[in-house]
């Protein structure tokens, strides 16, 4: 049996997340009504001049620095010319010999412990096109087609990595983690299912003697971290019987087809001479000057990786909790803010991971979306610290700020949570339940030492679970031993 080593590459397309479109102040929101956010400008009609937006600048330097990249003190646009209706210039602007970034990487850990390092080739700026809606179900029998502009000129970055990945596995938990990382830095919203995360692949199979890489297929339309994965296990399989029936690949681009779990031929593989680049006249080149960039690198948050490194080296919380948090940002956010308030981490990673990670999953919400405060939830955690309130109780309350927001003490106040603290208090309750419970008294002086967590049952239903526990058993010891 021959061996095959399969070769990878990704190019991400993720939306920048800038109120107005790359060379308009047209909106970038999605969902309006068909060609309700366009104007002469990303209509592109005769005579209109484009104005580079800013922020699009910035927040494409951004992924360049959270992506480990080189930034280019100077780079330039390019036409990108090929015809089809969603492009209204007939050209798109993009980046093509000088780049923003280039050369960053991302060093991927592996599951046996060792680090894969993923090159970066570029990324560039560029504008996206619109959206052809089609008639009828299916495109197949659909019988016309209409465009919708108004994602035409959002601003894109393209992430094109080197050929430095080798199976489903890595290709998907690469992709993960650049999500992350640009979900991280602020850049784009990367929700693959609304798109304005996209994945394409790009896929090569050779014998395990051959130096030279084999011939390369495009795989596009995957639209989840999971199709990446089943498309390249397919891709891989087909490409390797082929070879090993003596056929050849052949360089195209192909469909993933979800319900099918194939992919299928769509078209042949342009090369970039086909699409004759030339520079834009209209815009001018982009200079970033040391200023500007220090101003940017100033905002860069911090990224997952650094953040998984500070919570379990300076805070102490295992790799599985610091993973868990850091998974999601609002998790990792308000975990900070009740961290800061409420310094004991394997505290509070315990109620973000247990009962917070449960009410979000039942509502189907992110952190960042519900009416919970941090600080009215380490104002919570230190009562219970303080004994002044019980778990039980707690969860309560917690749940009520989850759903209604308001303030712990109060929650705590009208449900009379308050835990009952005071020993003179509890004695009374104690030596009543003494007192109608022979029996289990008995047992006890016995011997059976295990009565006395009935008797301290006893005592909670009695204080409607708002006696301190751990005072309770106390007095009991204290009461069944000096009778004794
Ligand atoms: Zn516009």
């Amino acid at each position: 049996m021959t061996e095959y080593l399969t070769t990878i590459g990704l190019e991400f397309h993720a939306e920048l997340k800038t109120k107005t479109k790359i060379f308009c102040s047209c909106p970038t929101d999605a969902g309006g009504e068909p060609n309700t956010h366009v104007c002469p400008v990303c209509l592109g009609l005769p005579g209109v001049l484009p104005v580079l937006n800013r922020h699009a600048v910035e927040l494409a330097v951004m992924a360049g620095l959270a992506l480990n990249c080189q930034i280019a003190e100077y780079s330039k646009f390019d036409r990108k010319n090929y015809f089809y209706p969603d492009l209204p210039k007939g050209y798109q602007v993009t980046q093509y010999p000088m780049p923003i970034c280039h050369d960053g990487y991302i060093d991927l850990p592996l599951a046996d412990g060792a680090v894969r390092h993923v090159r970066i080739n570029r990324i560039h700026l560029e504008e996206d096109a619109g959206k052809l809606v089609h008639s009828g179900e299916h495109i197949q029998d659909s019988h016309y087609s209409l465009p919708d502009y108004n994602r035409a000129a959002v601003p894109l970055i393209e992430i094109v990595t080197e050929p430095d990945i080798t199976s489903a596995e890595e290709a998907r938990n690469f992709g993960e983690s650049l999500r992350l990382i640009l979900l991280y830095a602020g850049v784009s919203d990367v929700r693959m299912e609304q798109g304005s995360l996209r994945c394409d692949v790009n896929i090569s199979v050779r014998p395990a003697d051959s130096a030279a890489l084999g011939v390369k297929v495009e795989i596009k339309n995957l639209n989840s971290f999971r199709s990446v994965y089943r498309a390249i296990q397919y891709e891989e399989q087909r490409q390797r019987e082929l070879l090993a029936g003596g056929g050849s690949v052949v360089q195209e681009t192909r469909l993933w087809d979800e319900a099918s779990g194939e992919t299928r031929a769509m078209r042949s593989k342009e090369d970039a001479h086909d699409y004759r680049y030339f520079p834009e006249p209209d815009l001018v080149p982009v200079v970033i000057d040391a200023a500007w960039l220090a101003e940017i690198a100033e905002k860069l948050p911090e990224l997952p990786a650094a953040r998984q490194q500070r919570f379990e080296s300076e805070l102490g919380l295992s790799h599985y909790d610091a993973g868990q948090l850091v998974i999601s940002p609002p998790l990792a956010r308000f975990f900070d803010a009740v961290y800061t308030l409420f310094p004991e981490a394997k505290t509070v990673a315990n109620w973000l991971l247990g009962d917070i990670s449960r009410l979000l999953n039942e509502s189907d919400a992110e952190l960042d979306a519900v009416p919970l405060d941090a600080s009215e939830f380490a104002y919570l955690l230190s009562e219970v610290k303080k004994g002044a309130i019980n778990q039980a109780s707690a969860k309560t309350v917690l749940e009520e700020m989850f759903r209604q927001g308001g303030k712990a003490a109060e929650i705590i106040a009208a449900h009379g949570f308050a835990q009952i603290s005071d020993s003179g208090a509890l004695q009374a309750q104690v030596e009543q339940v003494l007192i109608a419970n022979a029996q289990p008294v008995a047992d006890y002086r016995a011997g059976k030492k295990a009565a006395l967590g009935f008797l301290v049952g006893q005592v909670m239903k009695q204080t409607r679970g708002q006696a301190n526990p751990a005072m309770v058993r106390e007095l009991l010891e204290k009461a069944l031993e000096s009778e004794n």
